[in-house]
């Protein structure tokens, strides 16, 4: 091996899962130098049941919302509304009447977590306008953790102005160029809260500076038809005619038609256990993975960032509620790390990539039958024996002694 490159692991029974599909290379080699995987090399003749470790490539949290993580559990008994709208929801109350600095702290230490748990990418929703951005940067600095923060202005506009139609003033236009400009894009809270010549003027700014386009979309059955009586188009025709996203997340109401429309404009991304918990029924999986869909935590206030868990509620949910099996587990797998990457401008485990990956210790789990399914269902943090982005280690299990 050359000066300055990494080889991993040195050790037996080492079993990668590489390229876009995840196939599995048996008693594998990687090696990188700098922050480039340069080489890898598998043996042929490995086997399944001599497999101790598994190297995947880290996880891809596609949607959070770290700004209400000083709200943990206190959904509990609330419908999505009273939880979380924007205007009068219990997260709202929450963060406004909370300290800069514990708003900070709070979201730090989720970050941390995330870290522990295998994710080196977060596409956050930050609310609170511009300062809401400088808090989030704040609360990663020092960490190595990619967190793509899609920001909104930080009033929404009131429902009169939306059913009039009104465009934005020219304060509101001068904050969300600034928004979109300081942060990564642009993260909408719905198109029930904003007039069509609203969305028609974010599409025109986050376009203008080439940047990322998301909103949450047809999460309840309610919001689907909120505005068509007054508005004329139901939530989904509205996205898809005005806002033109490149992320349509949750889709939990959608048919199979209107996510082929998502995925011909840009990608869904799916929060299965949010949709659960807040009262909205379960989204069309099926539909979506096979599409190329991302996974995604939602709010910290409703579930921990935690992609074992959301991966494992995926596949079951999946599987409960076709009343069919679903072979191809390694899709759930995929949704949580490979499926985004291109549009992050990241590949997945290969020659000439990035060096993101996790080294999960799988040695107390054997035997085992199938690979991706173990990880997706039966992984959990305490497996994770490091975590590495662009070939630094940022996390290593600490040593029980
Ligand atoms: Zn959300």
């Amino acid at each position: 091996m050359s000066t300055g490159a990494w080889t991993l692991p040195s050790l037996g029974g080492v079993c990668a899962l590489v390229g876009e599909g995840l196939r599995p290379l048996f008693d594998c080699e990687i090696v990188w130098r700098g922050d480039r995987i340069v080489e890898i090399e598998a043996n042929s003749n490995g086997r399944l049941q001599d497999v101790e470790h598994i190297v995947l490539p880290s996880f891809i949290n596609a949607h959070t919302h770290i700004g209400d993580s000083l709200a943990k559990e206190a959904y509990i008994g609330l419908g999505l509304e009273e939880a979380v709208d924007p205007h009068k929801g219990l997260k709202t109350k929450i963060i406004s009447t909370a300290s800069k600095n514990d708003l900070v702290k709070a979201m730090r230490s989720v970050l941390e977590q995330c870290v522990s748990l295998g994710v080196t990418h977060l596409i956050d929703f930050r609310e609170g306008g511009l300062e809401g951005l400088s808090l989030g940067r704040e609360a990663s600095q020092g960490l190595d953790i990619d967190l793509l923060l899609l920001g909104r202005l930080a009033t929404p506009p009131s429902k009169g102005r939306i059913l009039e139609n009104q465009g934005f003033t020219d304060f509101e236009l001068e904050e969300l160029h600034k928004v979109c400009e300081k942060g990564n894009g642009l993260g909408i809270s719905g198109a029930n809260e904003y007039s069509d010549k609203m969305l028609t003027q974010i599409r025109e700014i986050v376009r203008g500076q080439n940047k990322l386009l998301a909103v949450h979309c047809l999460e309840s059955h309610e919001t689907r038809g909120r505005l068509k009586g007054v508005l004329g188009r139901d939530e989904f025709q509205r996205c898809f005619n005005m806002l033109r996203p490149d992320v349509f997340v949750h889709m939990t109401d959608a048919t199979p038609q209107e996510i082929s429309y998502a995925f011909n404009m840009g990608v869904v991304v799916s929060c299965p256990r949010s949709n659960a918990a807040l009262g909205n029924g379960f989204p069309p999986l099926t539909q979506i993975l096979n599409g190329g869909g991302g996974l995604g935590t939602d709010n910290v206030m409703v579930n921990s960032p935690d992609m074992f868990r959301e991966m494992e509620f995926a596949y079951k949910c999946l599987v409960g509620t076709t009343r069919k099996p679903f072979q191809r587990v390694e899709e759930v797998l995929k949704s949580a790390t490979v499926n985004l990457r291109p549009r992050l401008g990241l590949k997945p485990i290969e020659v000439d990539a990035e060096a993101d990956f996790m080294v999960l210790n799988v040695r107390e789990l054997r035997p085992f039958w199938n690979l991706h399914s173990l990880v997706v269902n039966r992984a959990q943090r305490e497996n994770i024996e490091q975590v590495v982005r662009k070939g630094r280690k940022l996390y290593e299990k600490p040593v029980c002694v």
